[in-house]
């Protein structure tokens, strides 16, 4: 019997170990420095959003600014619905909500947890905090599943390079000369709510932003787009007597339009084409991550140093899975299908070199 080492029982830690079990390997020792599943606990508000509808691979992978290619085949493998499916049988029914994303029917990431840690039968879990991938010399394969704290150091130890991991999925810090805009409005753009905090911008359209600029040198700027000028334009010619700030209000909220216009109490018949123009879009210069938001790790185990099971190409004993990689995802479950997929992956060839 082949002895499996799974260093990290995060969601790609402990969903390895649920399918290295169903495929019928069963001695597997797990290692946790912390305990067991804590960071589901967070996901999705408390709520744990663990994946999202897919209508074809290619576009779900799209959803992921780095790793989106080197998803294609682990997907191919196991993706959404047997993600689903494989929830399932372990007790943890799932639904879809209006906005595409899937959650535990009970609402609840603690209850997940618990039906996971169940799942997981004798699986011993061993409190730990693994330093050294020698000390799992007795075993057969080692998986590092230890997210973007901790594993990077057993990775380097066998010669793996770490993309420089940096913050995405964050909100963003604005420079002093950024328009300002009072904490907590608001506001509603086509591509995601955008909030305004004390000293920046949050909410999930700025996560969006974070997660595509991850890499841009700071500071840079961001443009959003704010109101259609032609219909704004309509909007003013059909209603001369009114102010125009009353007229913007129609777009934005008004606390938002308050603060940005200083031709608020202007008369809509007197209001120019310039005036209309200068309301296409705001722009506001980034100077920093804020430290708060959904925090996934842009970085990680140079995908070019393993093969599309995950496994190192330069230790073939070693295993990745889950966030460790250089792989990260929009907000919406996208993070987590990355650890369930790249998981089973895993555990498919640990299975067939088991055979
Ligand atoms: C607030 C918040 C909300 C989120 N919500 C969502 C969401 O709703 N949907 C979504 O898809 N994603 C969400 N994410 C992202 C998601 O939680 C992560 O992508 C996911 O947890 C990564 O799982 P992982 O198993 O790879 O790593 P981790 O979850 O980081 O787990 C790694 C485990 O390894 C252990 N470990 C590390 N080093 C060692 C060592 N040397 N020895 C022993 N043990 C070690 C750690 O203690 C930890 O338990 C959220 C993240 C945050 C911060």
């Amino acid at each position: 019997m082949k002895k499996v080492a799974i260093v990290g029982a995060g969601p790609a830690g402990v969903y390895c170990a649920l399918a290295l079990r169903d495929m019928g390997v069963f001695d597997i020792d797990i290692y946790e420095k912390s305990s067991p599943l804590k960071t589901l606990l967070v996901t999705g508000g408390g709520r744990c959003n663990l994946t999202h509808f897919a209508d074809n691979l290619k576009d779900f992978a799209k959803n992921y600014p780095r790793g989106e290619k080197f998803l294609y085949s682990i997907f191919s493998r196991h993706f959404v619905d047997d993600t689903l499916d494989f929830f399932k049988k372990i007790g943890i029914d799932t639904y879809m909500q209006s906005d595409d994303r899937y959650f535990p029917k009970s609402n609840s990431a603690s209850d997940m947890r618990s039906k996971m840690l169940f799942a997981l039968g004798d699986t011993k879990i061993i409190n730990k905090n693994i330093s050294s991938i020698k000390d799992l010399k007795n075993y057969d394969f080692i998986v590092i599943s230890t997210g973007s704290k901790g594993g990077y150091k057993l990775a380097q130890e066998i010669g793996h390079t770490i993309v420089e991991p940096l913050p995405s999925l964050c909100g963003l810090k604005l420079s002093d000369d950024s328009p300002k805009f009072p904490q907590g409005v608001v506001l509603k753009t086509q591509d995601g709510e955008i909030l305004f905090t004390k000293d920046g911008i949050s909410g999930p359209y700025v996560y969006k932003i974070s997660s595509l600029n991850a890499r841009k040198k700071f500071p840079y700027e961001i443009t959003i787009p704010l109101i259609n000028p032609d219909d704004l334009f309509n909007e003013v010619k059909n209603n001369p007597k009114k102010s125009f700030g009353n007229v913007v209000c129609k777009y934005v909220p008004k606390s938002f339009a308050a603060a940005l216009l200083g031709n608020y109490n202007k008369q809509c018949a007197n209001i120019s084409k310039k005036e209309i123009d200068e309301l296409k879009s705001i722009t506001f210069k980034v100077v920093s991550p804020d430290g708060r938001g959904e925090i996934v790790t842009c970085g990680g185990v140079n995908l070019s140093q393993v093969d599309n099971f995950c496994r190192s190409k330069l230790d073939n004993k070693v295993f990745f899975c889950g966030e460790v990689l250089d792989i990260d995802g929009f907000c919406g479950g996208y993070n987590l299908q990355n650890c369930w997929s790249s998981a089973y992956s895993v555990a498919l060839k640990i299975k067939e070199l088991c055979a």
